[in-house]
């Protein structure tokens, strides 16, 4: 396992492998879509075998790619030995599955993504269906309407498979390093990251992620307060040493703690800002994203395609909902829509 590069300095997309330090290995892996472009998966060495964290999204370029760069370690995809998997979203499940049916390799994930994945492998459900309740309740029927429009899906819904195990609370001892798994729900329900305490890494998934800020409420069993669970998995992280950040989007970074102070910041802004907005009138979710600007380039509502004003109402939601459940706004249901008024 000799021939991995040091870091790149511009583009964290750029394929390759990544040697992060001795034994693990930071290797990119393409998205179809153009938003997020990459995922990073880590390689761990455990003997001759390997663990990898946050496989990738089941589209052949991205195990093709997997299969060259473990060939750079002078290793091939059976000599996997296991998936440890960050959270449900496809951009981290799915090439586990489907690298378990060629290989047989040990999948494991979150114990708290047991109600989204029963909704996901259901046969007979249709793809959006439980975000279309959701955006109604937002007041977004316009956004479903667009949605609708969008050229069908063509994602295997057979890939929902259950995973070999449930993650809690627990250690997982490799050869030459013990990793600590620490459930920081939020961005999903069942989320967990990965700590490697004595080596000092965060292995971060979607939790804390360096240039973006992790979408929160979008999900097929949406909890009753992520923005809530989110903001406390912050605060556990910060609550322990820091560690280098190693996100499943962008590259490695010193200190997990300096950004998740930031995306404390931003959430605590983003709150007042929504405050704000329905103070001046806005009561539903969808009215309000249509107020804000979003991504860092501050793009108006109106510019973010379909999916991402998806995002954006759930989002939206979730702030919402924080707000009203600390007594800052009042909330009531009115013909199936959700309206938030000043208290
Ligand atoms: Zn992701």
């Amino acid at each position: 396992m000799r021939s991995a590069q040091n870091e790149p300095s511009a583009d964290w997309t750029e394929p390759g492998v990544f040697e992060v330090c001795p034994g693990v290995y930071r290797i990119p892996l393409p998205l179809p879509t153009d938003g997020l472009r990459a995922v990073n998966t880590y390689a761990i060495e455990d003997g001759a075998t390997l663990v990898l964290i946050d496989p990738g999204w089941a589209i052949t370029a991205a195990r093709d790619l997997l299969a060259k760069a473990l060939a750079v370690l002078g290793c091939g995809v059976g000599d996997v030995s296991r998936f440890l998997v960050t959270h449900i979203h496809r951009d981290h499940y799915t090439l586990a599955v489907a690298l378990r049916r060629e290989f047989g390799i040990r999948v494991s994930l979150g114990v708290g993504e047991q109600p989204s994945l029963a909704i996901l492998a259901d046969p007979d459900r249709k793809p959006f269906t439980d975000h279309y309740a959701q955006l109604f309740r937002c007041g977004a029927e316009p956004v479903v309407q667009q949605l609708r429009d969008l050229p069908a899906d063509s994602h295997d819904p057979t890939i929902w498979e259950q995973p070999d195990d449930w993650l809690h609370s627990s250690q997982i001892p490799l050869t030459a390093r013990q990793l600590r798994v620490l459930p920081t729900p939020g961005h999903t329900r069942g989320h967990v990251v990965f700590v490697d305490d004595a080596g000092g890494l965060l292995f971060a998934g979607d939790h804390v992620l360096p240039h973006i800020t992790p979408s929160v409420g979008f999900e097929v069993a949406v909890d009753e307060l992520p923005l809530g669970n989110y903001l406390d998995s912050l605060r556990l992280v910060r609550s322990q040493p820091d560690r280098r950040l190693l996100p499943a989007h962008g590259p490695v970074a010193p200190s997990a703690h300096a950004r998740v102070d930031e995306l404390l910041d931003h959430h605590a802004g983003r709150l007042d800002q929504i405050h704000a907005r329905v103070d001046a009138g806005a009561h539903t979710a969808y009215e309000v994203a249509r107020a804000l600007s979003w991504t860092r380039h501050r793009r108006t509502f109106a510019e973010l395609d379909a999916f991402n004003q998806m995002l954006a109402v759930t989002e939206t939601e979730a702030h919402l909902g924080l707000l009203a459940s600390q007594g800052r706004l009042g909330r009531a249901d009115d013909d199936g829509v959700r309206h938030y008024t000043p208290t």
